[in-house]
């Protein structure tokens, strides 16, 4: 019997269209001689497209309104064997999703709550990961709160960091509302868009220097394997938005080319980054690596990234001898393996 499989895209966050890419990707990929496939995309405004909406919405990339509100949809979603969130961000990345589906008791592809809830959340990601004793930036947390009514403090603690440092909403991906701040005028303007998109921001240190930026993909569930590492370039001052989704604005390398050792030390770190966050299915955990002074800090861990042919995370299985579609293959097999 072939397995159902509801693909959901889209979704509410800043990185829908990131996501409706990622889609049309799997969507094509998945051997339709095992699965039976329905996409339903999700609008910005958190609805449930039907059919013809969904069509259109993965052909043009526009979402219409409209669509049922996620709770009438839950309980249809029961007609599946499993369920492939491939959604970024807030309300999908986040544990929200996946505690609905946990709910109505149907697999899902990736982490569970917890996993997703934690490594959605930059300072928590940091905090869980502290406590492994994984290395990573110094870094503090403001609240939007803090930010509007004692901001003196809020500043203060930027200066404890020293400049340049890194603006961030504490849950988003895709450098959505990132900012790197040179010096103390640049901040307040940062803080005030990280604010906007996010009650929690993340302020962080930067490394010395320029750090080489590095990325790894980790596939399974209790016992994960890593994938080798690939390493990013490109001539931007950071991995902004316009850097990432830009052709030709940044250049992939597969395997990177770094001593064995620290290859091995990056592999090693992600699979216990996996562990301690509890994740399951998936993951692309980032690295910076400062080759002056061979120092390698972990930057985030993306539970569910970016899944077109050409992403990273795809692409690091791929040199690792398993094709875009049977890692998609994969994947549904570790939901169904998870529960
Ligand atoms: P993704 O799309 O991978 O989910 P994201 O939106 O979660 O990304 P980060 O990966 O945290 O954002 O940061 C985006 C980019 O900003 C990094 O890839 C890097 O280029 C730069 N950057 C972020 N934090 C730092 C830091 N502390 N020091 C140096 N560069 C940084
Ligand atoms: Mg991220
Ligand atoms: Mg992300
Ligand atoms: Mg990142």
């Amino acid at each position: 019997m072939k397995k159902r499989i509801l693909l959901l895209a889209g979704g509410q966050s800043g990185e829908h269209e990131v996501s409706l890419m990622s889609a049309r990707s799997v969507l094509a990929a998945l051997p339709r001689d095992q699965f039976d496939v329905t996409a339903v995309v999700i609008s910005k405004q958190g609805r449930w497209l039907p059919p013809t909406d969904t069509q259109r919405a993965l052909e043009t990339g526009l979402s219409v309104q409209g669509g049922d509100l996620v709770l009438h949809r839950a309980a249809s979603a029961e007609g599946y064997d499993a369920v492939f969130p491939l959604l970024h961000g807030p309300m999908g990345e986040d544990g929200t999703i996946q505690g609905m589906l946990t709910l109505a008791g149907i697999p899902f592809v990736g982490s569970g709550v917890l996993g997703s809830a934690v490594s959605m959340d930059k300072v928590m990601t940091k905090q869980v990961l502290a406590s492994a004793g994984i290395p990573q930036v110094a870094w503090r947390l403001a609240v939007r709160r803090e930010w509007q009514d004692r901001p003196e403090e809020v500043r203060e603690r930027a200066a404890e960091l020293g400049y340049p440092l890194f603006v961030k909403p504490a849950n988003l991906g895709s450098s959505v509302g990132i900012s790197k701040v040179h010096d103390a005028t640049e901040l307040d303007a940062a803080l005030d868009m990280a604010f906007g998109l996010d009650r929690r921001v993340i302020l962080e240190a930067m490394t010395k220097h320029k750090p080489r930026e590095v990325e790894v993909g980790v596939l399974g569930n209790d016992a994960p394997i890593a994938s080798p590492v690939g390493e990013l370039s490109f001539e931007a001052e950071f991995y902004d938005y316009k850097t990432k989704y830009t052709e030709g604005h940044a250049q992939m390398h597969i395997p990177a080319k770094l001593p064995k050792e620290v290859s091995e030390r990056i592999r090693e770190l992600a699979l216990q980054a996996f562990k301690a966050l509890d994740c399951a299915g998936l993951a692309r955990v980032d690295f910076f690596y400062v080759a002056e002074t061979d120092e390698l800090l972990l930057n985030e861990v993306n539970t569910m990234p970016g899944f077109t042919t050409t992403s990273m995370y795809p692409k690091l299985f791929e040199a690792a001898g398993l094709s875009y579609s049977e890692l998609v293959t994969r994947l549904v097999e570790l939901a169904l393996e998870k529960r």
